[in-house]
């Protein structure tokens, strides 16, 4: 990508998303007082971490679903890949933990036809490029490029339009949808009292993807987890609502594989989705960080994005800045999160800005400190 093409395309994503942003928290004002019955509430599941993770645990398996705690992305891609077995064709909702693990290629290795489904992670499955933001992963790309991506999957393409490329996609993908085994997708937001989990979308990709396929796989980060079901509704309002994208086209609840109670009220499974519906929670730094009194208020991030609009480093950079899937602001605290690195933190300004526009109220410059503190021990 040249840095003229970054230069256009972030610049009309900017102009797109702030002045959206700001209408909707005028016009849907009760999202503020969401977002402080959030941050409270996600607190409190990073202190008390471990009890959290084991109700959610129980309230899975109570729903008849299975569920795995994964120390790291290795044994995360272990289970994934015991559970996929000898099944052939996966499809994939877009999700940043399934991509901080390296799903989609240790499929594709172990000779898997994987697709992702996201129209953003679709064009950069296309183009084999890392993602540059947590939800517009093709937002480097202009229409002009992606109109040029979209014609690996037909060369005698000419499409142009925005509608004309998500029609080509639309076109491609629909088919992998009806023929595949496995849907994988993350999770918005996961309830400790009913092991739901929560998944916001306007493509309806995510919903297929969770319900065509015979086996539904979420994979997750243990700080997704809120206390009950209201709080992962406002996890969802709040996310979406920030990101610019409210409502939500979708939301989507999965508790548990597909049932039935339509004979005599006897709950049985499966019914016409999925027969079985596995949750993967996923470690990899996150309760070592839930420790540190600063470092923790990483875990708060509800992965809206509004934070790198914001950003003078993100707006030069763009996904230079980070370890992918984590680029921006959130994503110099994250690449230390989970990967220990804290060279993308010493790139800070401490503009400050996007402290100013988190909607979780995290002191991100402050984490960003403690980070370069911490590495210079
Ligand atoms: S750090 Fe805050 S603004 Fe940035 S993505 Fe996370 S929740 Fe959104």
């Amino acid at each position: 990508m040249s840095e003229s093409i970054w230069y256009v395309a972030i610049e009309r994503a900017v102009n797109n998303n702030i002045p959206r942003v700001k209408s909707i928290l005028e016009r849907h004002q009760y999202i503020l007082d969401a977002r402080s019955r959030l941050r409270q509430a996600k607190l409190e599941v990073i202190r008390n971490l471990k009890e959290y993770v084991g109700m959610t645990m129980e309230s899975v398996r109570r729903n008849g679903g299975n569920v795995y705690l994964a120390k790291d992305g290795g044994e995360a891609r272990s289970i994934v890949e015991k559970i996929v077995g000898d099944r052939s064709t996966i499809v994939m909702g877009k999700s940043m933990v399934a991509y901080e693990c390296g799903i989609r290629q240790h499929l594709i290795n172990k000779g898997k036809e994987v697709w992702e489904t996201d129209l953003g992670e679709f064009l950069i499955q296309l183009s084999n490029e890392p993602p540059s933001h947590i939800i517009a992963p093709a937002i480097h790309m202009t229409r002009e490029q992606a109109s040029k991506v979209i014609k690996k999957i037909d060369s005698t393409s000419s499409v142009q339009s925005h509608e004309e490329i998500a029609g080509e996609a639309r076109k491609f993908l629909r088919q992998k949808f009806i023929n595949a085994e496995v849907g994988i997708t993350g999770a918005n937001a996961i309830s400790a009292d009913t092991g739901s989990i929560l998944l916001i979308e306007n493509e309806g990709n995510i919903r297929m993807t969770s319900i065509m396929p015979e086996v539904h796989i979420a994979i997750a980060g243990v700080e997704k987890i809120v206390p009950t079901l209201e709080h992962a509704f406002l996890e969802v309002m709040v996310q979406s609502a920030y990101a610019g994208l409210y409502p939500p086209t979708y939301v989507n609840l999965t508790s548990g594989p597909s049932s039935t109670g339509d004979i005599e009220m006897k709950r049985v499974s499966p019914a016409h989705g999925p027969k079985e519906f596995h949750l993967i929670l996923l470690d990899n730094g996150r309760f070592k960080t839930a420790d540190d009194p600063i470092l923790s208020e990483a875990l708060l991030c509800i992965r809206c994005g509004r934070c790198h609009f914001h950003c003078p480093v993100y707006r030069v950079m763009g996904q230079r800045w980070g370890d992918p899937p984590f680029t921006g602001p959130m994503g110099a605290m994250w690449s230390y999160v989970v990967y220990g690195d804290s060279k993308p933190s010493l790139l800070c300004a401490h503009s400050g800005g996007c402290r100013e526009v988190c909607p979780m109220d995290i002191n991100i410059p402050k984490v960003l400190e403690r980070i370069k503190y911490i590495a210079q021990k």
